[in-house]
């Protein structure tokens, strides 16, 4: 469904590395409800196109045509549908990221910037018996890890 209202001019847009990823996005999303709009195809696709993780105003500078507030809802639904997943890198700046995955921790490097999920958590029943002695009610976890990847690794 196309919506009026966005013109493109003088910029162009990053090309997704795969326009199935983008497919399946949308079609998970009007699964659950989500009508497919231009300017939610667009951030979709500006957020496939990226390589390294990305914060909301790379989204934004990506996205000339779209309104900054259209782009921060956009990526707040994508995270709220867990499309898109939150990454926290050592300069403490909130990035984003694509996310096909359940519970899941980053392997984050901090030579070349890469990001790798790491999909199996078992750190969980050690956190709840943690949290349990200090009487909290753990509700969640969230992890990442900082280091260098395979490529970077100094040997
Ligand atoms: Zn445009
Ligand atoms: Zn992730
Ligand atoms: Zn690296
Ligand atoms: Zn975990």
């Amino acid at each position: 469904m196309i919506t009026a209202a966005v013109k493109h001019t003088g910029h162009r847009h990053p090309r997704p590395r795969s326009a199935a990823i983008v497919d399946d996005i949308i079609a998970q999303l009007s699964q659950q409800g989500y009508r497919d709009t231009e300017p939610r195809r667009l951030v979709i696709n500006a957020a496939a196109a990226q390589r390294r993780p990305f914060t909301a105003e790379e989204l934004c500078a990506a996205l000339p045509c779209v309104g900054r507030a259209t782009v921060y809802r956009g990526l707040r639904l994508l995270v709220e549908t867990e499309q898109v997943c939150r990454v926290l890198l050592e300069d403490r700046e909130l990035r984003y990221q694509l996310s096909h995955q359940g519970h899941h921790h980053h392997l984050l490097c901090a030579a070349c910037g890469a990001s790798a999920d790491l999909a199996n958590c078992d750190v969980d029943a050690l956190l709840q018996e943690a949290a349990a002695t200090a009487g909290f009610q753990m509700s969640g976890h969230w992890l990442e890890i900082y280091g260098r990847c395979a490529d970077c690794a100094v040997v």
